[in-house]
């Protein structure tokens, strides 16, 4: 009786620390996969096929107030600046797998038929809070036109950008990026957790297990290196977005 509750208990251990294991998203979608690109439709699609927790896309309001789904402000390569082009300007470019910059609709349609996978928003840091609170409304009503609020995460550099969301959508999860707030500061502001490159949370690990503390979420990005990937693993953070998630699918297996 005694080895069985022993076994047991091991047994209810393991299955723990199984749960506990990081969950995977694709950073700019499965963009390193064969015939994908950064932001790109196919980029969702082949995250969803590898079944990654999450794709992350990038969002931007163009000169027009259209929104967009890209990640530089001004495309490699071309003179579009992203907040100065109409839509129809950067809608226009070609990405490398051969499909143009697609529109937010274009990729939440998308992301509608695609329902094992959770929406990870980024909004960029647009030129001024006006216009970022205005990006923010329109974010919102586009993710209730297609029923995604409740699959979706928002992220932002911009701590004007998470507070608009807050507002707008009191229960959604929302992740600050920019690595500059300790996690107490964060749970005062309400939001969901801070998600924090691999090199601000290499040099403050004890925010993770102060994030726990305070009932907060851990994300880390952009984690490509096994090595990192086993770092991130074992300080215990709730995500870890990557370039490759099926090499960290594989890690975690
Ligand atoms: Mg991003």
């Amino acid at each position: 009786m005694k080895k069985k509750l022993l076994f047991t208990a091991a047994w209810l251990l393991a299955a723990g620390s199984l749960l506990a294991q990081p969950k995977v998203i694709a950073h700019r979608g499965y963009w390193t996969a064969p015939e994908s690109a950064q932001n790109s439709l196919a980029s969702f699609t082949k995250a969803d096929a590898i079944g990654a927790f999450g794709s992350e896309f990038d969002v931007w309001m163009t000169a027009d107030d259209k929104l967009i789904v890209n990640h530089d402000k001004v495309y490699k390569g071309t003179d579009i600046n992203m907040e100065k082009a109409t839509a129809k300007e950067v809608t226009q470019i070609v990405l490398p797998n051969g499909e143009n910059i697609p529109t937010l609709d274009q990729y939440l349609q998308l992301a509608a038929q695609k329902p094992a996978t959770r929406v990870i928003l980024e909004m960029k840091t647009l030129s001024d809070y006006n216009r970022e609170d205005l990006a923010a409304e329109k974010i919102v009503k586009a993710l209730k036109k297609y029923g995604l609020v409740e699959r979706t995460d928002i992220i932002s550099f911009s701590l004007n950008a998470c507070l608009a969301f807050k507002k707008l959508l009191p229960d959604t999860n929302i992740y600050y990026l920019n690595g500059d707030l300790t996690p107490k500061s964060i749970q005062r502001l309400g939001l969901a957790g801070i998600d924090y490159s691999e090199k601000v949370l290499r040099k403050h690990p004890e925010w993770v297990k102060q994030a726990h503390e305070l009932g907060l979420e851990v994300n880390v990005w952009t984690v490509d290196k096994e090595e990192s990937m086993k770092y991130f693993i074992d300080l215990g953070v709730d995500y870890i977005t990557t370039n490759y998630p099926e090499k960290l699918q594989a890690m975690l297996k």
